[in-house]
């Protein structure tokens, strides 16, 4: 099917790691990324396994100053197998003659197949299909099955299963100057005659890892008869080698089956036991398929969106969609990681949390709300860790931080390697306070959409509250202005992190950070009138919230500084206007692409902060976050005349001044100009979807997806081209389908009802599955109608 199917018809080398990044497996638990079985770490392949949340420190000292990093570590790798035949080599891909290839991530129902059909040097002629899935129903299970078919020769085979505790993270060039060795071997050998098993441990974590693998032979339906023998390795590596017979044309199966568990599940005793009884539980490979076919279904079933523009669109989008959901599942509600913005599926960004989960949470919130839950409740944990970071940094309440890890410690790096200079520079990036604001708009979103109020008393209030406090420490007022001032920040372009020729990193006024904190304060305000009185009173009185604080917030969200130049451009910090214009056309020709200005102009010592450059969506995040009424609104308590007219003007300028260097910036850009200029609108959306598939940063996407760019462009068709929206506890439509894309058809849970859209050129039906809850407001121009449970509208246009 080919909308369900991910199809590569050749072996590339140069693409291999790209391929395996965009072929992981995962179930929200663990992931694997889709390296060939017989691969190990090199130039072609890299292998990589990574838990949810698996992370570890450790110091590297980088010119002469020790530097320590939290990475997502990558586990021991539980794919290898390979074979030889006779007394020959050991397989592999660049030593025999490939007669057909193709491999396949079939993703409806999370099945990677590679097929090869190859010629040796003694002119033996074989077929190996190799599948394996990442359990979606038992997240502690995988499986790989290999297939090997003599096609003209008889012979002897030796099959080599292992458990490779001896990786490293050496999955990002650019990190590779960086300590590497995560894990010690603590325990490692044979159970029975068919299951291995390994245990490891993170060095400074102290997670203890295990795995089992069991492997098993079949010809036909019978197991086959074989030798087996241990294999001496290396120190955190077990093998077996199996002997076998095989006949011309006879199709023998080798299964392998393996469990991972971690000292940190819960309900389980030791991991290595755990491990060992649930591989020796586990059923054979056809029957986990089922069951793992049977978990997808059930995904399927709430999460697919339908679109008609054609086959290729149509599986990007259920690509991104299956990433999203094997980074974040069913699974990790009950396991406390977040969402992390190259999923799991690489090392790049060392698997840290950013604040892209304001891009992936809406596809959440409105189909599987409890994993939205779980993630702000990662948030929640670290509440208190924020508070020390607020400390740290001589601020109140909590300061969430820009990269966040483990503990909830701030893990932006210190420094960071310009590839193309050679040089390690400061990294300021962790001044992005705005990632708090995120925090607190997510929380808010998730209580519009799903009603939760027992999770908004109990948890989303403090935090915002906290989030509140923060940003009012962070505030200055200016007696001249009359305005409350935030200086010393980034706001989300990375590219504009200091005044040129400053040492100082930060910036004054950053115009989205200071929406962001008026929008916080009066949401803050908001929230202590929605939950309960005495739960407010309560909650008021653990913080030590006074009166006058709450005053000052009132005060502090109708007066904070926005600068505006040119009659009605919002300027993206405080004296951006005074900045060069840039040579945009001088530098395309020169460099070709320029996505990452930052690292050119570094290498040529020259600086983006001199010049109107952003890398991202700064300003018009706003345009992305709110609506014209709600900005409207923001806007004039804040006594500032913002005409929506000028909101044309805006998008032009900075769509015009931004090089894109994020693949979170296509989505914005695409959504902003979505009712305006649909033909440019489209063109930023076809690049975000393009963004990993065809991984248009050059080199990226291997080292790890870019799940927000994804879960972006799924928010695109839900939510901006039917033109969803919350308000007044009710939802509103208004499509807006781009031709290309003709149709959409999708389900959401909104407060419990189960909804169907199904929205074309013309009309939009909304079907309520039938249930025994009150039925949903819902808006089309100005006309507000009621669904009940069972029933069906249509709107025409
Ligand atoms: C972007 C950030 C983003 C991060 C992780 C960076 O390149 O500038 O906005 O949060 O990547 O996706």
């Amino acid at each position: 099917m080919p909308d369900w199917s991910l199809v590569y018809r050749d072996f590339n080398p140069a693409e291999e790691k790209l391929r395996e990044a965009l072929c992981t497996l995962g179930n929200g638990y663990f992931a694997t990324r889709g390296a060939a079985p017989e691969a190990a770490a090199g130039d072609v392949h890299y292998p990589g396994t990574y838990l949810a949340g698996g992370y570890n420190r450790l110091t590297t000292v980088i010119a002469g100053r020790p530097v320590e990093n939290e990475d997502l570590v990558n586990m021991p790798n539980w794919l290898a197998l390979t074979f030889r035949i006779e007394d020959g080599d050991w397989f592999n891909l660049f030593t025999v003659r490939i007669l057909a290839y193709s491999q396949e991530l079939d993703i409806r129902r999370g099945l990677l197949t590679r097929t090869v059909r190859f010629r040796d040097k003694n002119q033996r002629e074989t077929t190996l299909v190799s599948r394996r899935l990442v359990h979606m129903r038992d997240p502690h299970l995988a499986a790989l099955e290999t297939l090997i078919v003599p096609e003209n020769w008889s012979g002897r085979m030796q099959v080599r299963t292992a458990l490779d505790g001896g990786v490293l993270n050496t999955g990002v060039e650019r990190y590779k100057a960086l300590k590497s060795r995560h894990l010690e071997s603590l325990n490692a050998g044979d159970v029975d005659e068919e299951t291995l098993y390994l245990l490891v441990r993170t060095n400074q974590s102290c997670l203890l890892v295990a795995e089992a693998a069991r492997t098993r032979v079949y010809s036909g339906d019978g197991e086959k008869p074989v030798e087996r023998r241990l294999v001496d390795g290396p120190p955190g590596w077990v093998g077996q080698d199996i002997f076998l017979v095989v006949k011309r044309q006879e199709r023998v199966r080798v299964e392998k089956i393996v469990a991972l568990f971690t000292s940190r599940d819960r309900a389980a005793c030791e991991p290595r036991l755990e491990a060992i009884e649930a591989v020796g539980r586990a059923a054979g490979f056809e029957a986990l398929l089922e069951g793992h076919v049977g978990a997808w279904d059930q995904l399927w079933g709430h999460c697919d969106i339908k679109i008609g523009g054609g086959t290729r669109m149509q599986m990007i989008l259920r690509l991104h969609i299956f990433h999203l959901l094997q980074t974040v599942s069913p699974h990790s509600i009950d396991l406390d990681a977040g969402v992390p913005a190259r999923g799991w599926h690489g090392e790049a960004y060392r698997g840290h949390i950013f604040w892209d989960e304001l891009f992936i949470f809406p596809f959440l919130n409105l189909r599987v709300p409890e994993i939205t839950r779980a993630l702000l409740l990662y948030r929640y944990r670290r509440l208190n860790r924020a508070r020390i970071n607020a400390v740290e940094q001589g601020l109140k309440g909590a300061l969430y931080p820009w990269q966040s890890g483990s503990n909830g410690r701030e893990e932006t790096q210190t420094l960071h390697l310009n590839p193309r200079s050679g040089r390690w520079l400061a990294d300021a990036t962790h001044l992005q306070r705005h990632v708090n604001a995120a925090i607190a708009y997510n929380i808010w979103h998730y209580f519009e959409t799903t009603g939760d109020l027992q999770f908004l008393s109990t948890y989303g209030a403090e935090m915002v509250l906290e989030i509140a406090r923060m940003f009012a420490s962070l505030t200055t007022f200016n007696r001249e202005t009359n305005r409350y001032e935030i200086h010393g920040v980034m706001g989300p372009d990375e590219y504009q992190d200091r005044y040129f020729g400053s040492d100082n990193p930060g910036l004054r006024n950053n115009a989205y950070t200071n929406v962001m904190a008026s929008w916080v304060f009066k949401t803050a305000l908001r929230i202590l009138e929605t939950i309960h009185p005495q739960r407010a009173t309560d909650l008021g009185e653990r913080l030590g919230l006074r009166e006058w604080e709450v005053g000052n917030w009132r005060k502090m969200s109708c007066n904070m500084r926005v600068d505006l130049f040119d009659g009605g451009i919002i300027s993206q910090f405080e004296g951006y206007e005074n900045l060069e214009e840039f040579d945009w056309e001088g530098y395309r020709q020169k460099y070709g692409n320029i996505q990452r200005l930052d690292r050119i102009l570094e290498a040529e010592g020259n600086s983006p902060n001199r010049y109107r450059v952003s890398k991202q969506a700064d300003v018009l995040m706003l345009f992305y976050l709110f609506s014209t009424e709600q900005l409207q609104g923001l806007f004039t308590d804040m006594n500032y005349t913002f005409d929506p007219l000028s909101i044309p003007r805006n998008v032009r300028f900075y769509t015009e001044r931004t090089s894109n260097g994020s693949t979170l910036s296509n989505v914005v850009h695409s959504w902003v100009l979505s009712r305006a200029a649909r033909g440019e609108s489209w063109n930023f959306f076809s690049q975000a979807l393009e963004s990993d598939i065809a991984d248009i940063q050059g080199g990226t996407t291997r080292e790890g997806i870019h799940l927000g760019a994804m879960a972006g462009t799924v928010d695109m068709v839900q939510r901006c081209y039917t033109g969803l929206e919350f308000r007044d506890d009710g939802i509103c439509l208004n499509p807006n389908i781009p031709k290309k894309l003709g149709r959409i058809s999708l389900k959401i849970q909104y407060r419990g009802n189960w909804l169907e859209i199904d929205a074309g050129p013309k009309s939009v039906t909304v079907t309520s599955r039938p249930c025994e809850i009150q039925g949903v407001r819902i808006s089309f121009k100005e006309e507000v109608y009621r669904l009940d449970p069972g029933g069906t509208i249509t709107f025409h246009y």
